[in-house]
């Protein structure tokens, strides 16, 4: 017997048109590509994003087209996910840090229609054009004065006259919730990038998970800075979370270094962020360049999101101490919508002292309801959730992918139809989540695992050490061992000898590295991650001293 409820779809539009109604006159501000602070209304978002939809369907965007964005977080962006995904075509927010090589792969995979484009990227967006070969226009996403001026791009369109020109009378077409909504794809370290396509079901239902308490949190009362990038892992899901909830939202624009962020984080009374650790670092950095800044006055934030890599304890700390502010440490990745943990506190962790929370809030967090996890080994076999046996960690739920579009990778589910993230991780008996790697960095020596984070953690925990690599090279004995690359601190010294006893009583023995290199760069992939599979590359015939080696 089925139930008797109604079947309405789960579709984007219905979030906009929530927004509309119940927070009309809520705020959302910008700083603009062009420069001033720009603000308006969910109700200016949603008229705007209808006039868009009109101008859509003019250009001849139907049901499914993909239309491709390369922007920074501003409200024009921010209309496209509505305008876009609301009359049914799917928005491709494509990664401008990638390599224009990467980018041309991309919109050609995704067969874009049209692409938006802040000035900004004018001159990448010239360069790519001749061989963007779907692409049957290219819209500036800005006002007539500010057009690029004698530029090579063809069937050139500026955003303001194109919406412009039409009504904000539209009615928002009903489809099945299924439907496609929008296409992401990752950065892409091994091989080409893999796109990830949502649906308007997948993406409503993570949206409850960003405004559930032990999710994201994110409410009406809310000002929310929105640093983490629109056209990365769907920022989040914030871009949908903030219709839900009503939100104030902040986009920065292009504007991502310290003092740009103090100060809207300033001006807007923002209590609210999310961002990953890099962006913090130069907060930080700004606050401790500038001594005469009132932190505690100038900035109320009571809880700030970091994830994409590990938030560093040093740094979760200095958000309590300074700011009062809670770090929610989140876990997950563009195949789950993105979001997999949250690093929030049960009952029992009430009034416990700082350093033991840290403790807690170190770990990535526990899976939000909508997402199963669970860890196995070499064979497939579950894991134990004792806090100690860590092993491949698999996802399955309604806002996890399950096949990359136009089925690249080819299948990716088990057989119980577990999606497998590639990283490795332990989970303790409360479901916190602790992730020591990434499978393929893992550390393989002698049949034992080796968490090369772990190691990471502790060399830069040396005051000496600005940044620190490690990777398994090849050993005739063991198979693998670590080798650990590290980055002295400008005008700083340390050895070897330094580091390794540094590292004695903070791992175990047969994890020490047996060697330590010092270079004066690491690489990093696009999205400022280590890019380990160059520096195995490089070091592939690097001769261990260790015997047996
Ligand atoms: P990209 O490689 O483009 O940044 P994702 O954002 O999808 O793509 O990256 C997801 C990966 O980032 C995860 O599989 C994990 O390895 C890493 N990651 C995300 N959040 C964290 C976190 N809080 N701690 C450690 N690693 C994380």
């Amino acid at each position: 017997m089925l139930g008797l409820m109604q079947d309405r779809p789960l579709l984007i539009s219905s979030l906009i048109d929530f927004a509309a109604l119940y927070h009309g006159n809520t705020e959302i501000v910008s700083r603009t590509v062009e420069g001033p602070i720009h603000r308006y209304t969910y109700k200016d978002l949603a008229h705007r994003s209808k006039q868009l939809a009109n101008a859509l369907t003019k250009l001849g965007v139907k049901l499914g087209d993909r239309v491709g964005t390369l922007a920074w977080n501003t409200y024009r962006h921010f209309e496209l996910y509505y305008g876009v995904s609301g009359m049914g075509a799917v928005l491709h927010t494509v990664n401008p840090r990638l390599f224009p090589e990467q980018i041309d792969y991309i919109v050609n995979h995704a067969e874009d229609s049209y692409l938006f484009f802040d000035i900004t990227f004018a001159p990448l967006v010239e360069k790519l054009a001749p061989q963007l070969k779907t692409v049957k226009g290219f819209v500036a996403l800005t006002d007539r004065a500010h057009m690029p001026k004698d530029s090579k791009i063809p069937n050139l369109l500026c955003y303001e006259d194109l919406i412009g020109a039409e009504s904000g009378e539209y009615e928002w077409p009903v489809f099945d919730e299924r439907t496609a909504s929008s296409l992401c794809y990752t950065s892409g370290t091994t091989g080409n990038p893999k796109g990830v396509l949502y649906s308007h079901r997948s993406t409503v239902l993570h949206s409850y998970a960003v405004c559930q308490r032990d999710g994201l949190n994110l409410g009406s009362a809310d000002s929310a800075l929105v640093i983490v990038p629109l056209f990365h892992a769907n920022a989040w899901g914030v871009p949908y979370g903030a219709c839900m909830s009503g939100a104030k939202l902040v986009f920065p624009g292009p504007a991502l270094d310290g003092k740009s962020v103090y100060e809207l984080l300033r001006d807007e009374k923002c209590n609210f962020s999310l961002g990953v650790p890099t962006v913090w670092l130069a907060f930080f950095q700004h606050v401790d360049a500038n001594k005469d800044l009132d932190v505690k006055k100038d900035i109320l934030l009571e809880r700030v999101v970091i994830g994409g890599s590990a938030a560093p304890r040093a740094m979760i700390e200095r958000f309590a101490k300074q700011m009062d502010c809670f770090v929610i440490h989140a876990w997950g990745m563009t195949e789950m919508s993105p979001l997999g943990t949250t690093g929030n506190l049960l009952k029992k962790h009430a009034g416990l002292p700082l350093q033991q929370r840290l403790d807690v809030q170190a770990k990535q967090g526990r899976t939000v309801y909508g997402v199963e996890i669970k860890i196995t080994d070499d064979t497939g076999k579950e894991l134990p959730r004792d806090g100690v046996a860590f092993g491949d960690v698999k996802v399955r739920g309604p806002w996890i992918t399950k096949g990359y579009f136009k089925g690249e990778g080819g299948g990716v589910l088990d057989a119980d139809g577990f999606f497998t993230t590639g990283d490795v991780a332990t989970l303790d008996a409360d479901g916190y989540m602790q992730i020591t790697d990434r499978s393929k960095d893992v550390i393989k020596s002698g049949g034992e695992w080796i968490s090369s984070i772990d190691l990471e953690n502790a060399a830069v925990g040396h005051p000496a050490v600005q940044e620190a690599a490690v990777i398994g090279v090849f050993h005739a004995k063991w198979q693998e061992r670590p080798l650990l690359l590290a980055i002295r601190k400008p005008g700083q010294e340390v050895s070897k000898e330094d580091l390794l006893a540094f590292l004695e009583d903070k791992v175990a023995k047969w994890w020490m590295p047996d060697d330590v290199v010092f270079v004066s760069e690491l690489p990093h992939t696009a999205t400022g991650k280590l890019l380990k599979t160059k520096l195995r590359e490089q070091f592939k015939d690097h001769k261990l001293p260790t015997p047996g080696a």
